[in-house]
């Protein structure tokens, strides 16, 4: 009888339950609630038999449209008397229609009532609009009631209890009644879960799922949607792997809430090929299921994938959502997909998506690492909350393009307004002042970083002060301020040494940097290569060709130089002397002309970079179809003109190219934007932003 009166799914945590199978409770029947209401009357059977009244009751409260006719019957009769069961009729109907106050009211009435006895149903509904209002302190009144009438015992209150305090943020509450309870059910077991998740201790509820399966727990599929989500988030590939074959084996791959989650669990495990067959696989999926697939290859670096696969998302017409909009958006960021990445700008805008801290800090991040600074900041500034990583995120937009004086300005302001900054504020600080050679802004912040903030820095940050104190000529002090670290110097600090050496031409430093670099990481060819350009700058080729041989002898390979430029929305890639472009001839047409005419301007092919193994002519051309040449090319060709050329590459641009760049952007008046490994370059008028440091 119980299970007549609450059916088994108004005790489950989580959402509401499922919509009624259709035709809903007989539609007709709905519209004609008043015939049979009349009849039922006319009979004498309405008033007669309350199991009748109960069963019409339930009829109008079981949909929100006929919610205030279930009320009408209720309040004005005629009708038996009232019991406890009419109550809960009404209450499950006010809570499924979002009316969980009124159904607390209900119950509050009914305590004044004298004639009728709240049951343990009654408690259950009541529990659970304390669940719906994260109404704490009434649901702990509502303990109290229950411990003194005696309801303790009943495993429905139990379960409602346990669910009221995991939802409304006292899980330790909730883990001592569960604990107490000798036989827990699945919905206990998934009430006390979902506490621990909705925390976001994932790592509990993973520990919660592995005593489930020690003791031999019942669990379901929103246990395992759970699980595999909360798998994802600390990486437990081989708990995940093992629910994966579960569902498989059990034939549950239907359920696309399940394997939704399976393709999140197994995206943010890295594991994407399993992902991308499960994905595949799915029959239908929804915005949950895109976002999961493309911000899997976001982070896995695959971001070629990403936008196709965004692409294929609008194809099949699923609406994006901001959640992935962030992940499109970094895919752009790093690709430096800027048509791609201002088209989700101007989407974000007409659809009206909500702009979350997160989404927008993802607009400023991807305008600042494609060079666009301005629009960078026009997002910052249209923003309606900010928190510490949207400043940084700008600060550090600001120091890798060259506008290290802005990037403190902002930084100041972020203070005034009583930000935090965090160690990676401070890495952008300090990136500001080396990139801008302000030596002492430099010493002061780092020194201010400790002393006001209490963040001890980290090799970042004393690399910043290495390449600051580089970059403005002082070796030596770089070389002594490393030598006094108190945490071991790792490559980056060293290479930061050596790329000073190079500028400076300071061979001594400079060998013993690279001796420190090959005992540390001995495969990088750009270490030896921007040795032996110290010694070529100087002339002493023989020198030179010993640091290449070296490099050769010890089986280390030169990194090919990759750049990409978007044209159209989509990202072309170029490698050093391409050659399995289709327009490849014509590109290289193009790369002539283009050296021709800064030949004209003063050009001089600077063979440093060269191979050494050819002669100086080939040397020539080599250098002439380094991958970022061949890239400004094909912006040249195809892009319409006065269009500004945006170009991302995996190395530092060696300085051929950048001298090249610059006069190209002077010749054919072209601003010319090229993201390297390091920083941006922002070549106008003949001149390059970074003053020729890089
Ligand atoms: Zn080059
Ligand atoms: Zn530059």
């Amino acid at each position: 009888m119980a299970t007549a009166v609450l059916p088994a799914a108004a005790a489950l945590p989580g959402p509401a339950a499922p919509a009624p199978p259709h035709p809903p409770p007989g539609r007709a029947s709905l519209r004609h609630m008043p015939q049979l209401h009349a009849a039922l009357l006319k009979s004498g059977e309405l008033t007669a038999s309350p199991k009748s009244f109960h069963s019409l009751l339930e009829a109008a409260a079981a949909s929100p449209a006929q919610l205030s006719y279930a009320l009408r019957m209720f309040r004005l009769g005629p009708r038996p008397p009232l019991s406890a069961p009419s109550y809960n009729i009404l209450m499950r109907g006010l809570i499924r229609a979002g009316h969980a106050e009124d159904a607390l009211h209900l119950f509050v009435e009914m305590l004044g009532t004298a004639s009728v006895c709240p049951d343990q149903h009654t408690l259950a509904c009541t529990l659970k609009s304390c669940s719906r209002m994260r109404g704490l302190d009434v649901g702990r009144g509502i303990q109290v009631y229950a411990v003194k009438r005696g309801f303790m015992v009943d495993r429905f209150v139990l379960s409602s209890l346990i669910h009221m305090y995991a939802s409304c943020g006292d899980v330790a509450a909730a883990r001592v009644l569960f604990d107490a309870v000798e036989e827990k059910g699945v919905v206990m077991w998934n009430a006390i879960i979902a506490g621990y998740f909705k925390d976001g201790d994932w790592k509990e509820v993973v520990e919660m799922f592995k005593v489930m399966l020690e003791v031999g727990a019942p669990f379901d599929e929103v246990t395992l949607v759970s699980i595999a989500t909360a798998c994802g988030r600390i990486g437990d590939a081989e708990l995940g792997d093992w629910i994966g074959g579960y569902v498989e084996e059990k034939g549950m791959v239907g359920n696309r809430n399940l394997v939704t989650a399976l393709v999140d669990m197994y995206a943010k495990c890295g594991e994407l090929g399993k992902a991308r067959r499960l994905f595949n696989g799915m029959r239908s999926r929804d915005v949950v299921a895109w976002s999961a697939m493309i911000s899997g290859y976001t982070q896995a670096g695959q971001c070629q994938e990403a936008l196709a696969l965004f692409n294929e998302m609008q194809v099949a017409e699923v609406e994006p959502n901001d959640v992935t909009m962030v992940s499109v958006l970094s895919a752009c960021a790093i690709l430096g997909a800027l048509e791609t990445g201002r088209w989700v700008h101007s989407y974000i805008r007409r659809k009206r998506l909500p702009l979350t801290v997160v989404l927008s800090t993802a607009l400023v991040d991807f305008y600042a690492k494609c060079g666009c600074i301005d629009s960078a900041v026009e997002a910052f500034e249209s923003m309606p909350m900010k928190n510490t990583w949207t400043w940084t995120a700008l600060i550090k937009g600001m120091a890798s393009n060259g506008r290290g004086r802005e990037a403190l300005e902002l930084f100041s302001s972020m203070r005034e307004a009583n930000i935090k900054p965090t160690y990676v504020t401070f890495i952008g600080v300090l990136m500001a002042c080396s990139h801008s050679c302000l030596v002492e802004e430099g010493r002061q912040h780092f020194d201010s970083m400790t002393r006001e903030y209490g963040i001890q820095p980290r090799v970042e940050h004393y690399g910043c002060i290495v390449d600051l104190l580089g970059r403005a000529g002082l070796i030596d002090e770089a070389y002594q301020f490393i030598r006094s670290m108190p945490i071991e110097p790792n490559t980056v600090i060293w290479r930061a040494l050596l790329s000073s050496c190079t500028v400076h031409k300071n061979v001594e430093t400079g060998e013993e940097a690279l001796k420190h670099i090959i005992s540390l990481d001995p495969s990088h060819s750009g270490d030896y290569i921007l040795l032996s350009n110290i010694y070529a700058s100087l002339g002493r080729w023989k020198d030179a060709a010993m640091i290449r041989r070296a490099m050769n002898d010890r089986g280390i390979e030169k990194t090919p130089g990759c750049s990409l430029i978007e044209v159209d929305g989509t990202v072309f890639e170029f490698f050093a002397e391409d050659s399995d472009h289709p327009q490849l001839k014509e590109i290289y047409e193009k790369v002539k002309e283009m050296i021709d005419k800064i030949k004209m301007a003063g050009y001089v092919p600077n063979t440093a970079d060269a191979r050494l193994d050819v002669d100086e002519c080939e040397k020539e051309l080599s250098v002439s179809r380094h991958s970022e040449k061949l890239a400004i090319a094909f912006g040249l060709m195809k892009l319409h003109p006065g269009a500004t050329i945006r170009l991302s590459k995996n190395l530092r641009v060696c300085s051929d190219c950048h001298s090249a760049t610059k006069l190209i952007s002077k010749v054919y008046s072209r601003e010319i934007v090229v993201r390297d490994r390091n920083r941006f370059h922002h070549f106008k008028d003949g001149s390059c932003s970074c003053n020729d440091y890089w």
